[in-house]
């Protein structure tokens, strides 16, 4: 209404995709609310932000990007995606605090009441205390992951055990979570430098006004309550956020450019049986070797199920990877789409013809299936992707692993086999298992709609954060 009218919230998302849009659909549910909403990104991201915006009532701001002398990064790199090696994903998360000037600069003109930055920015929480304001963290994470890392940063089980495949108890969490050390974030390659990086953003979460998640509290109540009462935390969750976009044409335009039709997607997409299509997608980062590629090819065509399977381009653009075979007995026959590069992933995955998802468990894909009411074929990588693939499978209990069990798999270890993938594929899209996790997922699908709808929790939250921050610029 009329009356948030008054207050300015910036919004700072670190550039990679898996940031900007949750960031985006955040920002647009405080658009939607009537709040000043303004997001701050560097020359070469601005085409996406804008195209991600699209129809909503948000204002960009451009801030200078530091040079490749500065930076060590390559010329005309100034997003974190899967075109960097491991190495410079680093650098690039380490040159992030040469933005600090450009932000700082902007505020002063900006003079914003709020501002909402990303935890790779663990410094804004000084740079608005400069100005008097609450900083407030989004990491785009639900409560369950951020629980984890906690514990495990309070009790440090993991230092007690002797080897990385040794399982350890998650102490005081609620559940009994179990992990090992190679499903921690942290790899031993850049242990060092990353568990830096960590503690730095522990330490601005921790002296900054408090924390946005990207949940909604019925779909983690035990954890939502944890977080808050026994970590002692203040945090509002508002999500899902990816709800914030309604329509069709909207859902298609999140992120970068789509590599296929939207409109042939959606008619390949009509052409099937409810239920009977399972999307599989690794998110914006991952890539595999040619060996994993094939291993999959070949699960989905034992299957015998209708696919669309999203595979990262890489230098070499051509699909000779592909089994003996494929493309003639598969791909042709309309079994199967492929698409190279973008997948306007909301779409498809919103589409009745859709009946599955196998999913790498980055938070966004996580939320965007559930809210789908989708049961999930759970394959993490790295980063806290493995703690929300146990969410998946044990807490909520809408997921099936496939076997992999460490971040080795992304650093050429032993590729998961064509029939584990076969057999994981089909326990979420047929038998009466299936339609037990996808009744389960339905269940929760609703009740994050229900959560942003007037009187529900996130709603709610919203209310009391929106009333915080009036107190404190009063
Ligand atoms: N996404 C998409 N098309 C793709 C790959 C990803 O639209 O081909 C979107 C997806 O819907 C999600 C985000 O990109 O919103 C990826 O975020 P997530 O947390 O799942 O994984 P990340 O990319 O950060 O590993």
């Amino acid at each position: 209404g009329n009356e948030n009218r008054e207050l300015q919230v910036l919004f700072f998302p670190l550039p990679a995709n898996g940031h900007i849009i949750p960031c985006i659909d955040l920002a647009r549910v405080f658009a939607s609310r009537g709040i000043k909403t303004t997001v701050v990104t560097t020359p070469l991201n601005e085409p996406l932000i804008s195209r991600t915006i699209g129809k909503a009532n948000i204002s960009i701001r451009v801030i200078m990007f530091p040079s490749p002398e500065q930076t060590g990064l390559p010329e005309g790199c100034q997003h974190f995606d899967s075109a960097l090696s491991p190495d410079m994903l680093i650098t690039f998360l380490k040159a992030m605090v040469l933005l600090r000037d450009p932000l700082e600069h902007l505020m002063q003109q900006e003079t914003p009441d709020c501002i909402v930055a990303d935890m790779f920015f663990p410094w804004a929480t000084d740079s608005a205390a400069k100005f008097g304001i609450p900083r407030i963290v989004f990491h785009g994470m639900g409560y369950f992951p951020t629980c984890v890392s906690a514990c495990l940063r309070q009790y440090k089980p993991q230092e007690k055990v002797s080897s990385y495949t040794e399982t350890f108890v998650v102490p005081k969490l609620p559940g009994e979570i179990t992990l090992t050390k190679m499903q921690l974030p942290q790899t031993p390659k850049h242990n060092e430098v990353f568990t830096k990086l960590l503690d730095d953003a522990n330490a601005s979460e921790l002296n900054s006004f408090g924390v946005i998640a990207n949940s909604f509290y019925e779909l983690e109540p035990i954890y939502a309550d944890f977080y808050r009462n026994e970590l002692g935390r203040r945090a509002w969750h508002l999500g899902p956020v990816c709800l914030s976009k309604r329509d069709t044409d909207e859902k298609a335009q999140r992120g970068k450019e789509a590599a296929i039709d939207e409109h042939e997607c959606l008619k390949w997409l009509d052409s099937k049986e409810p239920h009977s299509v399972v999307y599989v997608c690794f998110g914006s980062m991952t890539t595999f070797s040619d060996t994993q590629l094939k291993e999959i090819a070949l699960g989905l065509e034992a299957s015998g199920l209708n696919f669309i399977w999203v595979v990262k381009k890489r230098s070499n653009g051509s699909l000779e990877w592909l089994p003996e075979g494929f493309e003639e007995r598969v791909l042709n026959q309309g079994k199967g789409l492929i698409i190279r590069g973008w997948a306007p992933q909301m779409m498809i995955l919103d589409h009745e013809a859709v009946g599955g998802f196998v999913t790498h468990c980055g938070w966004n894909s996580a939320l965007e299936g559930i809210c789908a009411g989708l049961p999930m074929v759970t394959w993490p990588m790295y980063a806290e992707q493995f703690y929300n693939a146990k969410f998946l499978t044990d807490i909520v209990k809408i997921g099936v692993r496939v076997g992999v069990q460490t971040w080795i798999g992304m650093m050429g270890g032993n590729p998961v086999k064509n029939d584990a993938i076969e057999k994981a594929v089909k326990r979420i899209m047929v038998g009466d298992e299936a339609e037990e996790m996808r009744n389960r997922a339905k269940e929760l699908s609703h009740m994050a709609r229900r959560a942003l709808e007037e009187g529900g929790s996130s709603y709610s939250d919203f209310n009391s954060l929106i009333e915080d921050l009036r107190s404190r610029a009063r």
